[in-house]
């Protein structure tokens, strides 16, 4: 955003924050993502729709221990006058958006798997890099369930890795953190006040790199999903997948479809689409074809299929 995930001005600042930057000036927002369970129901097509205001907004945020906020169920940001920017850029962008259309005589509905940009480009990681994404994880974080999301997670990469040119490597590190060098992302467990987990994309800055997961990831049966399916879906956004359901016509979060790039078409089983925006609430959390192949697009195929076919 400026949205490190989601771009434009002020919005994609927040995003920015939301793993606590302040610098909302630049785009990088940060992913945040997955709200635990509850959520509103879709409007039917026909209703009005009319915005929040921004005090229904706010106090529908979750404050972390750190005084930042989780806003729209997964995105954070660093404290409420960066939840205004947010708001605000949202809702600008929207106005924006409704208008263009009403010109065009074009609704706005769907489109499929979705990278985020910032300055109009897409923020996915380079090669070399992209084939060395290294992280450490806070086994103590995690408590007792340290070895199953260790082992989950690394399913949770190869579900990428296998069809796509990413690699990921974990690397035992004495301490792991945001500050921890060596790597390029840390993943530890922490209270998300109601947010499943929250990750970042390629372009924001070390200290936000974090991949946070809350305690209720590992319990969490909501609109079908499971750890892995979780971790399948933050990991998507760590090489720049942005929200699936953004191009919903009736807008089923906050958040809007500035600095996102369809790659392919709107596909309502994408693992980067909430299962509680689909029309049947459900669905769970594993990539479809249409994800492996709009991925395929932006990283290439993995090199082990490359062998395979000659
Ligand atoms: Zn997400």
């Amino acid at each position: 955003m400026t949205r490190t995930r989601l771009p434009r001005a002020a919005p994609g600042a927040a995003r920015a924050l939301l793993m606590g930057l302040a610098a909302l000036a630049a785009p990088g927002c940060q992913p945040v993502d997955e709200p635990a369970e509850s959520q509103a129901a879709q409007p039917a097509p026909s209703e009005e729709i009319q915005p929040k205001t921004f005090e229904k907004f706010l106090a529908e945020a979750h404050v972390l221990d750190d005084g930042r906020l989780i806003i729209d169920q997964d995105i954070l940001v660093k404290d409420a006058a960066a939840a205004r920017a947010f708001y605000e850029g949202e809702m600008a962008w929207s106005r924006q958006s409704q208008a263009a259309s009403s010109q065009d005589g074009l609704g706005s509905t769907a489109q499929p798997l979705t990278v985020n940009q910032a300055g109009g480009v897409d923020t996915i990681w380079t090669h070399p890099q992209r084939m060395e994404l290294t992280y450490c994880v806070d086994t103590a974080s995690f408590g007792t369930n340290a070895n199953l999301l260790v082992d989950t997670l690394e399913q949770a990469t190869y579900s990428w890795s296998r069809r796509i040119g990413v690699q990921y490597r974990r690397v035992v590190t004495a301490t792991c953190n945001n500050a921890t060098s060596g790597v390029l992302f840390n993943v530890r467990q922490t209270s998300l006040g109601g947010a499943n987990a929250s990750a970042f994309f390629p372009n924001n800055g070390r200290s936000d790199r974090e991949l946070l997961i809350d305690p209720i990831s590992f319990t969490t049966t909501a609109g079908g999903r499971d750890l892995l399916g979780i971790l399948s879906h933050e990991l998507g956004h760590t090489i720049g997948m942005r929200h699936e359901h953004i191009w919903l016509a009736n807008p089923c979060t906050t958040e809007t479809a500035a600095d996102a790039r369809i790659v392919n078409a709107y596909d309502v089983n994408s693992v980067m689409h909430y299962p509680q925006c689909r029309p049947s609430g459900t669905g769970g959390y594993r990539q479809s074809d249409l994800d492996y192949f709009g991925a395929q697009t932006l990283y290439g195929t993995a090199p082990a299929l490359i062998g395979v076919i000659q």
